[in-house]
């Protein structure tokens, strides 16, 4: 289908939603921790997988290798600023076509670009809390700590609110990200299989009349989609901001 057609979809649509997945965040730069070469770098200079000490259990066993991962390898990861496709997604937003976005990344590129109604649902690194009194950090405040950050109060340990391995997603924010896809007569896929955890876990709420999907490479999965683009989602966004751009000025 061409863009011109995706135009005319999301004009006739009065909801949609964005499932803004990883790929998304590879075209901006980001290294893909669990797979490609990333994941090896991880293993061979930590002693342990992404998911293993990325997860709840050795953040309470292990802080100190925890937190030296996590400034290392999450925060400065957080550095790399969002690429165009995040522009273009706000831009997108601006223009009325598009009305929230729904990520399971922790990096909060949507929110740096300015994107609005956003649901994170693990969170991101700019949030970060006492667990004790409650007193919120900035991400600077993680990032520049000697060793394991801890709270000017209390001394103990700030946790990042973040969902690591085998932490539940927040029961609130799941109940909103649900509302928002049962809302929604357009749903778009960015950058991600419907075999995904993001859409494993928001597709059995949509009822909508459009799923169109953004994906690089093909996946068996693909067919449930009403609408499939092979492709980066970077580009199908700027080709779908330029076309709108160029209607209004015809
Ligand atoms: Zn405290």
């Amino acid at each position: 289908m061409k863009e011109k057609n995706m135009l005319q979809i999301l004009r006739e649509s009065r909801y949609t939603v964005v499932l803004s997945g990883i790929e998304l965040l590879g075209e901006s730069g980001y290294p893909l921790l669990r797979d490609g070469d990333e994941s090896y770098d991880i293993e061979s200079k930590y002693g342990y997988s992404f998911e293993e000490i990325f997860s709840s259990g050795f953040y309470s066993a292990r802080k100190e290798l925890f937190f030296r991962f996590y400034k290392e390898v999450i925060l400065k990861a957080a550095e790399i600023p969002p690429g165009e496709g995040f522009q273009n997604l706000r831009k997108l937003q601006d223009m009325g076509l598009i009305h929230s976005i729904i990520t399971r990344r922790i990096a909060g590129l949507e929110d740096r670009v300015g994107c609005r109604n956003v649901l994170n649902l693990k969170g991101t690194v700019f949030n970060n809390k006492c667990p004790n009194c409650g007193k919120h950090y900035s991400m600077e405040y993680v990032k520049n700590a000697k060793g394991v950050p801890l709270c000017e109060d209390c001394l103990v340990a700030i946790r990042p609110e973040v969902c690591l391995f085998g932490e539940m997603i927040d029961n609130g924010l799941m109940t909103r990200a649900a509302g928002e896809v049962e809302k929604a007569d357009v749903l778009l896929v960015l950058g991600s299989t419907l075999h995904s955890p993001l859409c494993s876990q928001m597709l059995q709420y949509y009822t909508g009349t459009h799923l169109i999907l953004v994906t690089e490479s093909e996946h068996y999965s693909d067919q449930q989609a009403d609408v499939i683009v092979y492709g980066r989602s970077d580009d199908f966004v700027r080709s779908l901001a330029e076309e709108y751009e160029k209607e209004q000025k015809g």
